[in-house]
């Protein structure tokens, strides 16, 4: 990844203030004996944080065998049908998951836990970020506004290759896999200048 990209981070900050959904969670977490965080990935470790720094006694779930033997961030990882089998009428399950949540929450009521006790909390307790990406795709500039404050008027003629654009979308796209880019602006100097800027945008 080189200087020409820009990350635009829009942080709309943790929802549970916004909201003031938190203490309703917390209403039926101080009733639970145990939570269980089913996903030990990202989210899920965010959610852990913020539980544990409350004072909750909560652990991970997560069908992936690797996590079971190995763990999660220091943390212990258990199969789905340890926790059920170490539940009781007080025990919940929480998804921090929203792609997912769906099918994981139908595999949980498939091995007997109602649905009551199984709460999305991806809303509730995962901070919101919009991501945008701004990528300079050329240097110069001929257009010579009045309040330039670019050095792109001054710049060389200099595009950015396809070849190297392609590079950076393909890892960007893996690094966004988790957290999907809402925009990505293309800017110059000039930026419609650039060659092939069709066949660019297509990719
Ligand atoms: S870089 Fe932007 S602001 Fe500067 S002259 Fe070109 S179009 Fe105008």
């Amino acid at each position: 990844m080189c200087r020409r990209w820009m990350l635009l981070v829009n942080n709309m900050n943790n929802r549970v203030n916004e909201y003031n959904d938190w203490s309703a969670l917390k209403a039926v977490l101080d009733k639970s004996d145990l939570v269980f965080i089913f996903g030990a990935f990202i989210r899920g470790l965010h959610v852990m944080h913020h539980l544990e720094g409350h004072g909750y006694n909560v652990s991970f779930i997560d069908n992936d065998k690797n996590k079971q033997e190995g763990g999660y961030e220091d943390y212990e990882v258990n199969s789905v049908e340890f926790a059920i089998e170490n539940s009781s009428e007080n025990t919940v399950y929480l998804i921090p998951d929203n792609r997912h949540k769906q099918e994981m929450r139908k595999s949980l009521q498939e091995l007997g836990i109602k649905y009551e006790k199984i709460i999305d909390v991806f809303k509730t307790l995962i901070p919101y970020k919009s991501l945008s990406l701004e990528v300079q795709i050329v240097e110069h500039c001929n257009l010579g506004c009045q309040n330039c404050n670019h050095f792109s008027p001054l710049a060389e003629k200099e595009f950015v290759s396809v070849e190297e654009l392609k590079k950076d979308f393909q890892r960007i796209s893996k690094l966004c896999e988790e957290q999907p880019l809402k925009r990505l602006y293309l800017l110059g100097g000039g930026a419609t200048f650039a060659p092939k800027i069709r066949s660019n945008l297509r990719y």
